[in-house]
């Protein structure tokens, strides 16, 4: 069984053949992957930047076919074809009962153990145990997942775009859609135009966005985002993106330039944080989309941005998605041609390459690389 490993922060992950993978115990599905993302998180978790600990499989975006199911499993069957959810969703805890599956007190489990949901493992090299990321692991032809981890698509949707959805897609268009709750008509502005921003445009541009400024210092990232949706492009290697956004949206208080109506930010960075509060209009909502480094603080003009102007700011985890509703929702978008996914594959690579596919997001290359398995 063929899977990359992170061996230690800051290293290639190594392709191994000599993984065991334990078949799926009771509420659990083991999948034969067919496609996977490789999405920045993956690269962040490398550098040491997100708390997994190695040795772990990588890779969280994915889709496959389910090839056996655990005792007590009722949602599945082998043969079905699956988005695989790097947040499991239970449906009866807490915050799902109160409309947020995307912080499911049952699946944050995964986030701390990188396993099952009891804690165990399911991957051993030499009887020692690897960790899959989020429990999904992706960057392996096989996987065992938890049940509630998985989203049963039409069979006719096409595998490796149907990968894209479980990270990028999901995470992009939601938080426009669910999280900013994009209106028709409105002004909004994103903030980094890769894989996820990208997605953040698009869901702008589906729900009715009047104007979408993208904002990005790269300029064929830029041209990407017109591709999805962008009416405004918006260079922020030279110049101050804040003003160049801003005065183009008519005349708000004391005479001063208004502002949008959204920001979705998907950097992460302090700088462009402060710069998306910055262009947002008094009244309108700031999303950050992008994942910060662990630990990292944000200084806030609390009088001016959140008393006087009284802007929203709000995190955007997993675009506030329930993946029950939004997979279908979003497999339904592509077949009828709004959303576009075709457009987001840079590149089709094998397993082999993916480290190779980091260099790529690092030199800010590509929107996606996607593993095929054969
Ligand atoms: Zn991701
Ligand atoms: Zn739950």
């Amino acid at each position: 069984m063929k899977a990359a490993v992170l061996p230690a922060y800051n290293e290639d992950l190594q392709i191994l053949e000599d993984l065991e993978l334990e078949g799926p115990k009771a509420n659990e599905i083991k999948v034969k992957v067919a496609a996977s993302g490789v999405c920045h998180s993956d690269l962040s978790i490398l550098q040491g930047r997100l708390p997994v600990m190695p040795p772990v499989i990588l890779g969280h975006e994915g889709a496959g076919i389910v090839e056996e199911v655990g005792e007590g499993v009722t949602r599945f069957k082998p043969g079905d074809h699956v988005v695989i959810s790097w947040v499991p969703q239970c449906g009866t805890c807490y915050t799902c009962e109160h409309g947020q599956p995307q912080l499911c007190e049952t699946g944050a489990m995964v986030a701390v153990t990188a396993g099952m949901l009891d804690g165990t493992y399911r991957f051993t090299r030499d009887g020692e145990p690897i960790r899959q990321m989020q429990a999904t692991g992706t960057f392996s032809e096989y996987t065992v997942v938890p049940e509630i981890s998985a989203v049963k698509i039409d069979d006719d949707m096409p595998l490796d775009k149907a990968a894209l959805i479980g990270c990028g897609v999901l995470t992009g268009v939601g938080a426009a859609v669910n999280v900013a709750n994009v209106q028709k008509g409105d002004t909004v502005a994103v903030i980094g135009c890769g894989g996820v921003g990208l997605n953040a445009i698009q869901g702008a541009r589906i729900a009715g966005a009047e104007r979408i400024f993208a904002v990005d210092t790269a300029a064929s990232k830029l041209d990407l985002a017109k591709e999805f949706g962008a009416t405004d492009l918006i260079d922020a290697s030279s110049g101050d993106p804040v003003m160049a956004v801003k005065e183009q949206t008519g005349i708000g208080t004391l005479g001063m330039p208004r502002g949008v109506d959204v920001t979705l930010e998907v950097v992460g960075f302090a700088e462009t944080l402060k710069q998306a509060i910055g262009m947002t209009r008094a009244g309108g909502k700031t999303v950050f989309v992008g994942a910060p480094q662990l630990g990292a603080t944000l200084e806030l003009d609390i009088f001016m941005d959140l008393f006087a102007m009284q802007k929203i700011i709000t995190g955007a985890f997993y675009g506030g998605s329930d993946v029950n509703r939004d997979v279908p929702k979003l497999v339904d978008l592509y077949k009828s041609g709004e959303l576009k996914l075709d457009e987001l594959v840079s590149r089709r690579i094998k397993l082999e390459d993916v480290n190779e596919a980091f260099r790529a997001i690092e030199k800010g290359e590509v929107a996606r690389s996607v593993i095929i398995y054969d």
